[in-house]
């Protein structure tokens, strides 16, 4: 039966819609449920086995031009949800418990979405020890039995549909070689291997954490808050720093009716910041639950670079190219915004920075150590979701790869938690490539000013307008006449 695609694409942006507010209710903590059932119920018919296969023929016959892009993001969206419609009972279920479970330490109970706030803000390292202790037990308890029953239906589903794997599903479905990608990242392991205790060892002294080796994963938190920094990234100035960056492009905030920042402490809100997305453009929020200091500014730059980055899409092109799509462009400017917060010339213009030294210092041993921590993932989600994974050595490989290559004591409870779905690991590592070309080139046309610059807005608007229509490879082509290389990475932080 022939796949009627304009009556699938009208269908699957409702979806879209529906399941992108519930997601964003949720994890705002404004609603404590977590109703996806009745929206996949509802919408069952776009996520049948038959529907997949009528959107991989049409894929098939659609050659590789543009309409064969779309044709690809659409069967990506199809296999997604297809998977998210199989196990959305445990994506329910871990939802809800992650609202509601609480780790009691030496008397006091944190809920468990407020965790890493709660070790970032903690001087003691024992006591940021007994939480993660606290938490890694729930995590054994109640939460990885639905995690791995999750896992193992995904994986089944991803053969049923004709895959070796769900390693290969992935790697065709976002026209990604992971393999080759993570050669490269092992080669980034390699090169700064020899100057990462020289760039992160001084400032996890700074911050009162333990060196490489005997640091551990609950230390980091407290490593990435910096609180020494606290005074130079002002609670008070975090919104308007923000309002004024976009301003100096062109792009005035208030008079922004499709975007909404929603900053506001709530209990069962996700410490995590995102970007929520029901309609694009005409409904984009960005959430953060603020804790202090340069954290903060990190995280509303970010996601603040996905919501102007979703808020300009043209609402006349496609489903497919306003709302699917490579993540890898997104998150290129989303890490473009992150990456402000540690400009000198950024720094002194909008926040009155005037020796930015510590910060940059900083600032650096931390992409370091998670540019480190993404190389191993995808290593180790590699082996998790190849063609006969053997699940129970598992968490001892996710150890053994993320411990290792960090120089980090790192917990093996979380090797199905700290996962992200569809090798969106790829799209971490390929934006961080992408995002230092932009940065490269912005500098090069409109001077290291180009934040001030309404005509480097005007150049970055024209790049948001075409949403992810194309991928990262080819927009980067397009747009530069560049190759997409993770080596670039490793420029950074050649020796001094
Ligand atoms: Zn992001």
């Amino acid at each position: 039966m022939a796949l009627d695609l304009d009556s699938y694409r009208d269908r699957a942006e409702r979806f879209c819609e529906e399941i992108d507010r519930e997601h964003y209710l949720h994890l705002s903590g404004r609603k404590r449920s977590f109703e996806i059932e009745a929206i996949y119920e509802r919408h069952a018919g776009l996520f049948s086995s038959d529907a997949v296969e009528g959107l991989r023929e049409t894929w098939l016959r659609s050659g590789d031009g543009e309409d064969g892009r779309a044709a690809r993001h659409l069967l990506h969206f199809g296999f997604d949800g297809c998977l998210g419609q199989a196990v959305k009972a445990e994506a329910t279920k871990l939802a809800e418990l992650e609202a509601s479970l609480e780790v009691e330490v030496e008397s006091s109970s944190i809920p468990y979405r407020n965790i890493a706030v709660a070790q970032a803000n903690e001087p003691d390292p024992e006591r940021r020890g007994a939480i993660e202790a606290a938490r890694d037990e729930l995590l054994a308890e109640e939460l990885n039995p639905l995690h791995l029953a999750a896992l193992e239906r995904v994986h089944e589903l991803a053969r049923e549909l004709g895959w070796r794997s769900y390693r290969e599903a992935y790697a065709e479905l976002r026209g990604v070689d992971l393999e080759a990608l993570a050669g490269q990242a092992r080669e980034f392991l390699r090169a700064t291997d020899a100057a990462y205790a020289e760039f992160a060892d001084p400032e996890l002294a700074r911050a009162g954490v333990p060196p490489l080796g005997e640091l551990r994963r609950s230390d980091l938190p407290r490593f990435f808050r910096a609180p020494g920094l606290d005074g130079l990234f002002p609670g008070e100035d975090l919104v308007g720093a923000f309002s004024e960056t976009v301003a100096g492009l062109g792009i005035d905030l208030d008079a922004q009716e499709n975007v909404h920042l929603d900053t506001e402490s709530r209990p069962t809100k996700s410490s995590r910041a995102f970007c929520a997305t029901p309609r694009v453009p005409e409904e984009v929020y960005l959430v953060i639950s603020p804790v202090g200091g340069r954290d903060d500014y990190e995280a509303l730059f970010h996601e603040g670079g996905h919501m102007e980055h979703y808020a300009h899409v043209d609402s006349r092109i496609s489903f497919e190219g306003r709302r699917l799509g490579d993540n890898s462009v997104t998150e290129s400017f989303a890490f473009l915004f992150e990456h402000l917060t540690e400009d000198p010339a950024w720094l002194a213009a909008r926040l009155g920075v005037g020796e930015p030294e510590p910060v940059l210092r900083h600032a650096r041993a931390v992409k370091l150590v998670m540019l480190r921590r993404y190389a191993a993932k995808i290593a180790y989600e590699l082996e998790l979701h190849g063609e006969a994974p053997r699940l129970a050595q598992m968490p001892a490989r996710y150890v053994e790869l993320l411990g290792g290559w960090t120089r980090v004591r790192w917990p093996g409870e979380s090797w199905l938690a700290d996962v992200d779905p569809g090798f969106y690991v790829a799209c971490y590592l390929r934006a961080w490539a992408l995002e230092t070309a932009w940065r490269r080139s912005l500098h090069e046309r409109f001077g290291e000013r180009w934040f001030d610059s309404a005509h480097a807005g005007e150049w970055l608007r024209g790049l948001w307008r075409g949403g992810q229509r194309v991928d990262a490879e080819e927009l980067l082509d397009e747009t530069l006449g560049e190759r997409l290389e993770f080596g670039v990475l490793a420029r950074e932080f050649s020796r001094r």
